[in-house]
């Protein structure tokens, strides 16, 4: 399959070859051709399956067709959860419309609005915005959303669970009836198939799972520690194997800055990434990361979901998530377009429940060690009342454990 056969447009073919895309993803050969024919599409796709060029693709190209209007009202709106997937969406629209016509913008809450508004008085076709702002800045007047012709709701499974329902809801009243709609998530849960159902026209169904991490391409190994030894073993463990570009995840924002205190203290350049950062230290911190300035970027789930972060040898569970779709999505930072990764979870006595719930729905026995001076010592008896368990709907679990055991390969006997 070639990207001309998708009967993609020549300037946009030119912005596909600069970006060095020999082919198109399994994702894109699917949902191009779908949304060109201006279906309605509901697609199940993580970050790294080249889902953002899916969808920006054939809008750009169905925008490129008409004729632009003279005063530019928004055409085309992609809503998404976090400011650093707008950011990142925003790279991707203006890289692929280097060659036409196409003006684009991206609204986001944590900055100023004065320079967002003053692009919005320019004329924008193509809008990328985080609900919050966007509904911010149409109630101040600054944009309409009545000549919009295509919607897409990004990372819809992050949008509900961050609590944005009643925003979608709210901008889904302020857009005309008639209109394309695309909604992308990880997973197809009761509440997604309930919000599709809500607000599509006879969506087409397309699935694709990311090529390159099916979770057991990933090497997983689970780390038994007392609670109070995890930050030693995991200085200890990067310190001592030299890793330079490690990914770690902890479950609360004040643990990520805890324990990117203690790496500085070690003399490891750290930074850490979560919704209490404003955005350019967010911005800063990956792009130091990115460039190898630093060493182990220390993250939430939220602030860590849909970040393009690149190629990872190692990442390491600092805490393993009470979520356990989170793990998947984790572990799905390493070993990336085929390369071999380390997937590293460090796991007290009080975790060992989430560590069952977590191989329930990857269907796997992940291989449990102890490391020489970090033997465990704890017993339930020391443990505090166990934590309260975030309330996660489990008819999403089930759906993903069916999407994720779909991946698998036959085991051999
Ligand atoms: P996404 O899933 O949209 O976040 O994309 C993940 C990464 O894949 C990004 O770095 C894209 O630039 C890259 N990418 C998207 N499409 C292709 C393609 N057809 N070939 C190679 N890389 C791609």
């Amino acid at each position: 399959m070639t990207f001309n056969s998708l009967g993609l447009s020549e300037p946009l073919l030119r912005a596909i070859s600069k970006k060095g895309y020999s082919e198109p993803s399994p994702i894109q050969s699917k949902v191009i051709p779908v949304i060109l024919e201006k279906n309605d599409v509901l697609a199940s796709a993580q970050t790294g399956t080249g889902k953002t060029a899916g969808f920006t693709l054939p809008i750009l190209q169905l925008l490129g067709n008409e004729r632009q209007l003279s005063n530019r009202p928004v055409r085309a709106l992609i809503l998404t959860p976090t400011r650093e997937l707008a950011a990142q969406i925003y790279d991707n629209v203006r890289a692929y419309s280097a060659y036409m016509d196409i003006k684009s913008a991206v609204i986001f809450g944590g900055v100023k609005a004065n320079p967002q508004i003053a692009a919005l008085k320019k004329g924008v076709d193509i809008l990328i915005a985080t609900p919050g702002r966007l509904l911010d800045l149409h109630n101040q007047h600054f944009l309409s959303l009545h000549k919009i012709e295509v919607l897409v709701l990004d990372e819809a499974d992050r949008m509900l669970d961050m609590g944005f329902q009643r925003d979608i809801n709210r901008i889904l009243n302020l857009l005309p009836p008639r209109r394309q709609n695309l909604l992308f998530s990880a997973t197809f849960s009761k509440e997604i198939k309930r919000l599709a159902h809500g607000f599509m026209d006879r969506p087409k169904l397309i699935e694709a799972t990311p090529e390159n991490t099916t979770v057991e391409k990933i090497n997983q190994k689970v780390y038994r520690v007392d609670k109070k030894k995890k930050t030693d073993l995991i200085l200890d463990l990067i310190a001592g194997g030299r890793w330079q570009q490690v990914l770690v995840f902890t479950r609360t924002k004040h643990g990520a800055n805890r324990l990117t205190e203690k790496m500085v203290k070690a003399d490891i350049s750290a930074a850490a990434i979560h919704g209490n950062k404003s955005q350019g230290a967010r911005t800063k911190a990956l792009d130091g990361f990115k460039k190898g300035n630093v060493r182990v970027l220390v993250a939430t789930d939220i602030a860590a979901r849909g970040l393009d972060i690149p190629l990872l040898p190692h990442v390491i569970n600092y805490e393993l998530p009470n979520v356990p779709e989170d793990y998947v999505h984790r572990i799905g930072r390493t070993g990336r377009a085929g390369a071999s990764g380390i997937a590293l979870s460090l796991v007290s006595l009080d975790e060992v429940e989430y560590l069952r719930d977590i191989e329930k729905l990857i269907d796997i026995k992940i291989p449990k060690e102890t490391i020489d001076g970090f033997e465990p010592t704890e017993k339930e008896s020391d443990l505090p009342p166990s934590p309260k368990k975030k309330n996660f709907n489990r008819s999403q679990s089930k759906s993903s454990s069916k999407q994720y055991r779909r991946n698998k390969k036959p085991k051999r006997k």
